[in-house]
């Protein structure tokens, strides 16, 4: 979402004249846009606005200004402390009012002082943006933002505030302008993102499966994928979906957190461990080569050694080809911040090491069975060393293949079959299985 946001914020300066600078010393305005997941963030900014503050004096012994701002979710949820910790920030502004970018600049530049800006504007914020200016051969299209679901450790209900979904006439003419400019894939992003109900022209309200069907027609558009979804928000639909349009890719990031019921009850998460293998069942019916990812929180307060054993027991059952796992950490605001018991610092890094540890197993297994198999891999740049070409799998892993001899341009944007080769715990090798042209080269 942050990556989204971040081209959307440089579209709507682009009229004003900015361009994207290789390094911050060049910059006149400098963005920090900030992400209130995890506690790090907070930190981390403060050290790079230690950064930029050494940048902006140089520029300003010069005569030059360099204007420095925070955007995102911790400017919404700190920007009074963002002002009072680093007095030189020009801008402070929450991830409803970038369309607002260019009075903000304008205000600043007329001396009008330090800005904090974390309104929740009623216009709701897609409508108020340019179109998207360029686009990689994968895009990502936000279709619905906020979260009504209040997770007892997550900051985003109050940092996005509410569920809000675009309308499904602003959604399509945004990924139709994607294809035209040359993606190839588009990833549709929310929060809650198959909690989407967007409004379509004749009244009527769509949800992901049925707006998922309406894109997939979209000619040229080789792959569809969503993230981030809730459980409880998986419908019929949804999972239909999944049997009946190819081009959904077969992976699926759907976080559990944990594997205990009264953990999960704790977190508010509204669903059981139960409900989620009932939901892994029907996916891996619909689509049975789905490969699931997901989130998970250890060292959550009150969690026990045999819930902590139960979490292990449910990754074992389900088979993860890939996760994200972290040790939980208190966020200011938040109902579980207030909890007793919460866990000890020893406790969470034995737990999340022990869990770390069967899931990289998993997502080395995983990408290993698929050596000697030929996946679609949609080429989209150049490798990391040269003479090769990467691309991803349908399960988003890193393919690397060595460059055609008719080059990078005749294959980028192209989803061509490759025979997997070997595989390592992020990303594949293979070779093409018919070489471009379709003849032997
Ligand atoms: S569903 Fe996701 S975004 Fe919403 S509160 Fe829970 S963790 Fe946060």
């Amino acid at each position: 979402m942050n990556v989204y946001d971040s081209s959307r914020m440089a579209d709507v300066v682009a009229p004003l004249g900015y361009e994207s600078s290789e390094t911050a010393a060049d910059a006149d305005l400098v963005i920090l846009n900030t992400c209130h997941i995890r506690e790090k963030a907070t930190e981390k900014l403060f050290s790079e606005l230690g950064r930029l503050r050494t940048l902006q004096k140089a520029k300003a012994e010069k005569g030059e200004r360099m204007i420095v701002a925070v955007a995102g979710c911790v400017a919404q949820a700190e920007g009074a402390e963002i002002q009072r910790r680093a007095p030189y920030v020009d801008m402070v502004f929450g991830p409803q009012t970038y369309p607002q970018l260019p009075e903000m600049i304008a205000r600043v530049t007329r001396g009008a002082g330090g800005i904090l800006n974390t309104d929740f504007p009623v216009e709701p914020k897609f409508d108020a943006l340019p179109q998207q200016e360029k686009t990689g051969i994968s895009a990502f299209l936000s279709i619905q933002e906020g979260c009504d679901k209040f997770c007892a450790f997550c900051v985003v209900p109050y940092t996005r505030g509410a569920e809000y979904s675009r309308s499904i006439k602003a959604i399509c003419e945004e990924a139709h302008l994607l294809i035209e400019k040359g993606a190839r894939e588009i990833t549709l992003l929310g929060q809650n993102v198959n909690a989407f109900h967007g409004m379509a022209e004749d009244g009527s309200v769509w949800g992901l499966g049925k707006l998922i069907h309406a894109l997939a027609k979209i000619p040229n558009l080789k792959r569809l994928r969503y993230t981030t979804s809730h459980p409880s928000d998986m419908d019929a639909a949804l999972i239909d979906a999944h049997r009946d349009v190819p081009s959904l890719m077969p992976f699926l990031h759907l976080p559990v957190q944990s594997g205990a019921d009264p953990v999960l009850a704790a977190m508010n998460r509204k669903h059981k461990a139960a409900d989620y293998l009932d939901l892994v069942g029907k996916l891996r019916a619909a689509r049975p080569d789905l490969a699931l990812s997901s989130d998970f929180i250890v060292g959550f307060p009150g969690e026990t050694e045999a819930d902590f054993a139960q979490t292990l027991d449910f990754v074992r059952t389900v088979g993860f080809a890939q996760a994200y796992s972290f040790k939980y950490s208190r966020r200011p605001g938040t109902p579980a911040a207030a909890l007793p018991n919460q866990i000890p610092e020893e406790v969470k890094d034995a737990r999340l090491h022990a869990l770390q540890e069967i899931l990289r197993d998993q997502q080395i297994k995983f990408n290993q069975s698929l050596v000697g198999k030929t996946l679609p891999v949609l080429f989209d740049d150049d490798g990391r060393h040269e003479g090769q070409i990467h691309g991803r799998s349908p399960f988003t892993q890193s393919t690397y293949i060595p460059l055609p001899p008719r080059g990078r341009d005749a294959i980028v944007g192209q989803e061509l079959q490759v025979i997997i080769t070997s595989a390592r715990q992020n990303s594949l090798k293979g070779d093409l299985a018919i070489p471009l042209g379709g003849v032997r080269e």
